[in-house]
C-alpha cells in the first residue's frame, strides 16, 4: 500500500493519474508508441496540451474571458524574472511574505525599481501583512498566495487598478478565488498539478500590450501565446500528467469540491495541533495555510520518539523546511483525508505514551 505522502513538492499525485501516466510511457493511446517518443507536434500530443490548457482555464473560471494558459519550463523560479523582464518598466510593487517572494524580489531588482509594500520578515514570515496600500504609479503588484515553507496563505488580495501578478505555485486549484482579478498567475506544476518540469502561466491577453522592452524569445510571453505554448518542445511528460490531474479534478467536481475536502483535512490537523499539548502551530492562526501546516514539538526527546512513530505509521515527508525546522505537513489536493487522520492518530498516541 502507498505511504501517506505529505511531501511539500514534488508531492503526492492521484494514484489513477500515476497509473495512466505510467501506461502512456509504454504505450500511448494504444498506438504502440510511447508518449515520450512521439513528436510534440503530432496530433495526439497537441490534443493533450490543448486539453490541459482548456482544463486549467475552465477550473479557474477563465475560459473565454480573455485569458491564455501556457505550459512553460524553468519552474516558478523562471517566472520570477520573466514577469519582471516583460512588465517591469520603471517601478513595481511587491509583497514580501517569505523565501519565494524574496527570491522574486531579488530577480525583479535586475530590471527596475521596487517598492516593498509590506513584509513579514520581522516575525520570520509567520503572518501575512495587512492594511498596506499598493501605489497607483507602479507597473504591477506581485504577491505569493501561499507560502509553502512557512505555511501561511493570503485570504485577501488588494483592490488595485494596477496589474495583479501572483505566484500560486502551492495553492492553485485548491480553493475558489475570483481569478479574474488577476492579470497573470503562475505555478510550478509539482505542488498541486503534476510532476516537476512544467510551469503553468495564465495570462490576461490585454497584459501582452504592456511588454515594455525587447525580450528574448524564450522569455517573451507574447511569443509563447502566439505559438500556443509550442515555441519550443514543451516538457511533454509533465504536461501530460498535469492534464490528467486537471481532468481527475474535474471528474471529482472541480475546485469547489476539492476546497471542501482541503478545508476538512486542514481543520482535522490544526484542531489536533491546538488541542495536543505536545505540539504548537508556528504561524498566526488567521493566516494558516490549508495546504502546508507547520508546527513544532515540545522537546527534543519527544522528537526522536515522534519521528520513529510516524515513520512506522508509513508517513512520509513531514520534516519542516531546513530554514525553519519543526514539522510541515503538506496536504495537497491528492492527499486523502485518511492520511491526515493517520498523522493525527500518531500525534494522539505520542501524547498517551509521553
Ligand atoms: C516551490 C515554489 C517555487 C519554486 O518553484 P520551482 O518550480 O522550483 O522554481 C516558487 N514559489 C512557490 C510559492 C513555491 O512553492
Amino acid at each position: 500500500m502507498k505511504k501517506h505522502n505529505f511531501s511539500a513538492g514534488p508531492c503526492i499525485l492521484p494514484e489513477e493519474v500515476l497509473k495512466k501516466a505510467s501506461e502512456a510511457v509504454v504505450n500511448f493511446n494504444n498506438d504502440d508508441l510511447s508518449l515520450i517518443e512521439i513528436s510534440h507536434r503530432s496530433k495526439p500530443f497537441v490534443e493533450v496540451i490543448e486539453k490541459g490548457r482548456t482544463l486549467a482555464l475552465e477550473h479557474l473560471n477563465l475560459l473565454d474571458k480573455g485569458y491564455k494558459a501556457l505550459f512553460l519550463q524553468g519552474g516558478a523560479s523562471t517566472q520570477f524574472l520573466m514577469t519582471a523582464y516583460n512588465f517591469l518598466n520603471k517601478k513595481a510593487a511587491y509583497l514580501n511574505t517569505g523565501t519565494w517572494s524574496s527570491k522574486a524580489i531579488k530577480e525583479a531588482k535586475l530590471f527596475g525599481d521596487l517598492v516593498e509594500v509590506a513584509s513579514s520578515e520581522d516575525k520570520n514570515f509567520t503572518y501575512i501583512p495587512k492594511g498596506y496600500t499598493v501605489p497607483n504609479d507602479v507597473d504591477y503588484f506581485h504577491c505569493t498566495s501561499n507560502n509553502t515553507i512557512y505555511g501561511t496563505q493570503m485570504n485577501e488580495f488588494p483592490e488595485t487598478n494596477v496589474p495583479l501578478i501572483c505566484d500560486m505555485s502551492s495553492d492553485i486549484f485548491s480553493r475558489q478565488l475570483d481569478f479574474s482579478k488577476f492579470d497573470l498567475i503562475y505555478a510550478g506544476a509539482q505542488k498541486n498539478m503534476g510532476p516537476a518540469g512544467a510551469t503553468l502561466v495564465v495570462i490576461k491577453e490585454e497584459l501582452l500590450d504592456r511588454i515594455c522592452r525587447e525580450v528574448p524569445s524564450m522569455l517573451n510571453y507574447k511569443i509563447h501565446v502566439e505559438r500556443d505554448s509550442m515555441f519550443n518542445t514543451p516538457s511533454v511528460f509533465a504536461v501530460y500528467v498535469s492534464m490528467l490531474t486537471l481532468d481527475w479534478l474535474k471528474n471529482l467536481g472541480g475546485i469547489s469540491f476539492i476546497e471542501e475536502v482541503n478545508k476538512k483535512k486542514a481543520q482535522l490537523l490544526y484542531d489536533e495541533i491546538d488541542r495536543n499539548p505536545l505540539f504548537e502551530g508556528i504561524v498566526a492562526k488567521e493566516d494558516r495555510s490549508i495546504m502546508n501546516a507547520t508546527f513544532t514539538i515540545a522537546n527534543e526527546d519527544l522528537k526522536t520518539r515522534f519521528d520513529s512513530m510516524w515513520a512506522e505509521a508509513r508517513i512520509n515527508g513531514i520534516n519542516g523546511h531546513r530554514s525553519i525546522g519543526g514539522y510541515r505537513a503538506s496536504m495537497y489536493n491528492a492527499l486523502p483525508l485518511y492520511s491526515v487522520q493517520a498523522l493525527v492518530d500518531v500525534m494522539k498516541e505520542l501524547e498517551r505514551k509521553a
